[in-house]
């Protein structure tokens, strides 16, 4: 396939990286000269350009810029595509941007990649990067079943596992397992640092693999999490109160010297997590 890549960071980068290894004809649209000359060489485009012209043999576009950009982006690209292109994106909330892109192109169909790591741009890029995630699709009642179809072909070749969902429902669940986790972490994170200084350094030499797993997501990119919250306001607030709530349970069972309690509610974790797991 002809596939197209708009905004080549981590996550776009990543695409064009495995995309590639597979056949297919990637070409990479850059705002900089110098990152079209990076994907080049790291093999992450066959070909590479600042120009939206360069657009108009693609079958499907995949725009890979940070949130706020995608509709503006879109809006750049369509005057350069034919009209069978199927456009997708990899913004990692999908309401708000299915609604607004889908009235720029009717093969818009929204795109969750669900894997990432915490570093940005286009060196941060990785290969096999989606092996075993799950990649979201969130075609609307207009969208056609083929084009659905040839997204799904397309993230199989990733070795991502592909899954088709509304997007109002997709970013209720992400909220649950991506945007809390990203708060929470980056709460504890915040909450470490206001120590006082000689334990905190004592702390900083002291953490090990499970403070780096609790504080991996806490320490991404700052313009992607305030994006997350920006763009799925009332999901993640709807989850934050929650975990709140269940904070509390927490600290009232400790206060109040409630084992069993709290042994309860752990128990009950150490049996449920691995469904979140699979
Ligand atoms: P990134 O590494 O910062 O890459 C984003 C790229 O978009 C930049 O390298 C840049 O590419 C381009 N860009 C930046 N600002 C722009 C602007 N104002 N207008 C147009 N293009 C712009 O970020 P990323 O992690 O790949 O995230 C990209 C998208 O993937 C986001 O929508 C995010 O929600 C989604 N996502 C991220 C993750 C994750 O864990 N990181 C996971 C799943 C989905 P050029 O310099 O080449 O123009």
């Amino acid at each position: 396939m002809k596939i197209g890549i708009v905004g080549l960071g981590l996550i776009g980068g990543s695409l064009g990286l495995d995309w590639r290894s597979q056949g297919h004809y990637v070409t990479g649209i850059s705002r900089r000269e110098d990152i079209c000359k990076i994907a080049l060489n790291r093999g992450i485009a066959d070909y590479s350009g600042t120009d939206f012209k360069l657009l108009a043999d693609a079958e499907i576009v995949v725009i890979c810029t940070p949130i706020q950009a995608i509709a503006t982006t879109i809006k750049k690209i369509v005057p350069h595509l034919s009209p069978e292109t199927i456009v997708t994106d990899v913004g990692s909330v999908k309401q708000p941007i299915v609604e607004e892109c889908s009235q720029l192109w009717s093969n818009f169909i929204g795109g969750h990649p669900m894997a990432g790591t915490a570093e940005s741009g286009i060196n941060a890029a990785l290969s096999n990067l989606f092996q075993g995630a799950a990649y979201v699709f969130t075609p609307t009642v207009e969208s056609n079943p083929d084009n659905v179809e040839k997204l799904k072909a397309i993230a199989l070749d990733l070795n991502a596992v592909p899954h088709v969902c509304n997007a109002q429902v997709h970013d209720r669940a992400v909220s649950w397992i991506s945007h809390l986790p990203v708060m929470v972490s980056a709460s504890l994170l915040k909450a470490c640092l206001e120590e006082e200084p000689n334990t905190l350094s004592l702390a900083q030499v002291l953490a090990s693999s499970g403070f780096k797993d609790t504080s991996r997501v806490g320490g991404g990119n700052p313009e992607l999490g305030v994006m997350m919250a920006k763009y799925n306001r009332e999901e993640l607030l709807r989850s934050l109160y929650s975990y709140q709530d269940n904070l509390s349970e927490i600290i009232e069972a400790i206060e109040d010297e409630k084992w069993e309690n709290l042994s309860v509610i752990l128990a009950k974790n150490r049996q449920a997590r691995p469904e979140f797991l699979n």
